[in-house]
């Protein structure tokens, strides 16, 4: 079925650290809008133009104090944040835009406007603490999106998937005692930032809302689509979210300079395809993806495009498809799924 699919891309988000010698380069982004302006994907999607957040946005999250911090660095050449992570001239406005953004594509989605959307921005987001900077993040973008989804426009649950590379420790943090958020991350263990263990399972409230799935290295598409069948779906189902929303990171993606997975733009479009069924049976189908790591430039151009064609209907991963790759997955004997199961069995139907 053909889906209403909104992007996030605007000029301005190549304004931020351009200078700066650091993965996280404007040329990410570069990459993936010149293949949307592309004969095959140009006017396909619905250009959903981004706002710049205010600081009340990301007072939903951050500590004045920090979105002070960051503020001052406005005009300044360059402000080291964290050891990885630099803010330039343009850096904090850049950022504003970055949250403005995903708040602009989580109205069109819940307004009706589209069907699903994906903000194409940097700065990335889920390594921002509320009140510090890491890994390359300034605001949480998908954190100040969840909260605003709950606090502005009145949805009562929101499940964040993160099937970026690395841990979203800021985003586990700021939801680990609340049951309002759900956050699920799939990521590589041991790697940046240490955390994500799968005994960190929320606490109080939250206690069963923050589910991790650490996974050795080198797992493949398999492994990744075996754990959205085994474990994302049945919590999806069970605890009914209003809206889905991803923190699409393309660091797994098979050649990526920071990280050891295997996963390939069919790859993608699988994992994509599955949280599309989710929410398509918890939500009528309200998703928004927004892109966090990715640092093969090439890859992660193919891996967006393979996402996007995904979200809109114009490719459809088979049943039989992801059956094999199920298959496949059995065959490795991977016991990260019993392990998680274990901790967290009490509370979800997952078996
Ligand atoms: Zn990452």
């Amino acid at each position: 079925m053909k889906k209403k699919t909104g992007i996030v891309k605007d000029e301005r988000y190549l304004r931020h650290g351009s200078y700066l010698l650091n993965p996280e380069t404007p040329s990410r982004l570069k990459e993936v809008y010149d293949l949307l302006d592309s004969p095959e994907f140009r006017d396909k999607f619905l250009l959903l133009p981004p706002r710049y957040a205010n600081v009340e946005d990301l007072m939903l999250v951050h500590s004045k104090n920090y979105i002070d911090m960051v503020a001052a660095t406005r005009g300044q050449r360059l402000t080291v944040l964290d050891p990885d992570t630099h803010a330039t001239e343009e850096s904090y406005d850049t950022a504003l835009l970055a949250v403005g953004g995903c708040l602009s594509a989580l109205e069109a989605v819940i307004e009706g406007k589209v069907d699903n959307a994906f903000a194409l921005i940097r700065p990335p987001g889920h390594h921002a603490d509320r009140n510090h900077s890491a890994g390359f993040c300034i605001f949480n973008n998908i954190a100040i999106t969840a909260a605003y989804a709950l606090r502005q426009l009145g949805l009562k649950r929101i499940l964040i998937v993160d099937w970026d590379l690395h841990h979203g420790d800021g985003t586990q943090n700021i939801f680990y005692r609340t049951s309002a958020v759900l956050y699920f991350s799939i990521h590589q263990y041991p790697a940046y930032p240490g955390s994500g263990w799968l005994t960190e399972i929320g606490e109080g409230e939250g206690r069963y809302y923050t589910v991790n799935v650490p996974l050795k290295a080198f797992a493949d598409n398999a492994t990744y689509v075996m754990v959205f069948r085994r474990l994302l779906q049945p919590i999806a189902r069970a605890y009914r979210p209003d809206i889905i929303l991803v923190s699409a990171g393309f660091d797994i993606y098979q050649h990526d300079p920071l990280g050891d997975m295997q996963v390939t733009p069919l790859g993608f479009a699988t994992l994509t395809r599955l949280v599309m069924d989710a929410a398509d049976e918890c939500c009528a189908g309200k998703l928004l993806l927004i892109l966090e790591g990715g640092y093969d430039t090439h890859g992660l151009r193919n891996s967006v495009g393979a996402v996007l064609k995904e979200l809109s209907g114009e490719t459809h991963v088979s049943e039989d498809d992801i059956h094999r790759l199920e298959y496949e997955a059995e065959q490795q004997r991977d016991r990260i799924i019993p392990q998680v199961i274990a901790q967290i069995k009490e509370k979800w139907p997952v078996c």
